[in-house]
């Protein structure tokens, strides 16, 4: 008679007649081999502690190793691949905060995404996600706003990335103006989505699409360089496109990049905390850039958060649309974190502000803060 391991006996290549305890520790102590999910499926859950869904929601099979589990047996047809099975999957905000309390250094929502594009591959698609697809599709805006602006031209190109171009235009303007400031000869164009929202989602036919559209119009601008205001583009070009192999001629910055070594000799009499962006300090691997641009103005008292990586609730795409109050929540919890340090809160990030602002918290884009502390 079969046993009940053998399935996962047959994954990590093993045929002989250890128990499942046996094994399993084998396989995290790395004496036996086994793939990374399959590794992450059998950990004891060493970074659920600093998960903002587990924090939050709290339950096991939306736990990193939770997800994992699923993913796995899903793979492995253990369970089939529906909806019910997908939802836990789709319940993680690709921030990465596993990744820094990982021994093994895992991206959980990395290893499970190969599932999540065999669904969209599939035609296995959350109601919530085709206006998305759909938007993207058709329009080149998660959105679905049709843009219309002239493409312009200069040595600088400026992203806003499509939050910024619908929800605060108003910042994209300043940020503009900021750099223009600076000495930069600025200009923007008709942007398409970077396509992370379809990357994150799992549809990679899509972010491909969306990727090559972009690196064309991106090239043929003639720029130089491009920045951006918006992390998840910046991550999308400097980290994604090279993986898919599109590439772009320009090098690119987020806008705090830029901003760094511009402030000598600021002043600013207030107290400040600040939010770190998951994907400008985990994605692209600028832990300490906020905090540093801020520790420049002189007379700025700069509280730490109590919590140094704490999602905004809305990234990764998913969990915004398809649990909207499990987001909320998420944002509340860390609005409680930030309180403790300033109500005035400083992030790098359009959707963190959105995610973050309002009651007693001010959220400013780190380039409003300078654009204000600037007299403007
Ligand atoms: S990401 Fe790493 S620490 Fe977290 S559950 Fe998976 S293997 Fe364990
Ligand atoms: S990527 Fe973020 S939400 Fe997803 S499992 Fe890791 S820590 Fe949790």
């Amino acid at each position: 008679m079969p046993g009940k391991w053998d399935w996962l006996k047959d994954e990590i290549g093993l045929s002989n007649f250890l128990t499942g305890g046996k094994m399993i520790l084998r396989v995290i102590s790395g004496k036996l081999s086994a793939d990374d999910l399959t590794k992450c499926a059998l950990c004891p859950n060493m970074c659920r502690h600093a998960c903002p869904v587990s924090i939050v929601e709290g339950r096991e099979t939306t736990s990193p190793a939770g997800k994992a589990r699923v993913a796995l047996m899903i793979r492995e047809g253990k369970l089939e691949l529906n909806l019910d099975n997908l939802e836990p999957l789709y319940t993680c905000l690709s921030c990465d905060i596993c990744t820094l309390h990982c021994p093994f250094e895992f991206s959980v929502a990395d290893l499970i995404r190969p599932v999540k594009e065999e669904a969209v591959r599939k035609g296995i698609v959350f109601e919530e996600f085709r206006d998305v697809f759909r938007n993207l599709e058709e329009h080149g805006d998660v959105y679905g706003a049709r843009s219309t602006e002239e493409d312009g031209s200069g040595r600088v190109l400026y992203i806003r990335g499509c939050t910024i171009r619908n929800e605060l235009p108003e910042l994209g303007e300043k940020a503009f103006s900021l750099l223009e400031k600076f000495g930069f000869d600025v200009f923007t164009i008709n942007e398409t989505c970077c396509g992370i929202p379809a990357y994150n989602l799992g549809n990679i036919e899509l972010f491909k699409k969306l990727a090559a559209e972009n690196a064309r119009k991106i090239n043929q601008s003639g720029a130089e360089i491009v920045i951006t205001s918006c992390p998840s583009c910046a991550y999308a070009y400097r980290v994604l496109y090279p993986e898919y192999g599109i590439r772009l001629r320009p090098e690119v910055f987020h806008i705090a990049e830029i901003l760094e070594n511009r402030l000598e000799g600021m002043k600013a009499e207030e107290e400040v905390t600040y939010h770190n962006p998951c994907r400008l300090a985990l994605g692209l691997k600028q832990r300490e850039l906020l905090k540093s641009i801020l520790d420049k103005f002189e007379g700025l008292e700069v509280r730490e958060p109590r919590k140094e990586f704490f999602c905004c609730g809305h990234g990764g795409s998913a969990v915004s649309r398809l649990k909207p109050e499990l987001a909320r929540e998420i944002a509340e919890e860390r609005r409680q974190q930030l309180k403790e340090g300033a109500n005035r809160v400083i992030t790098a990030c359009p959707s963190c502000k959105l995610a973050l602002d309002g009651g007693e918290l001010e959220v400013l884009d780190i380039a409003e803060f300078v654009y204000q502390m600037l007299g403007e």
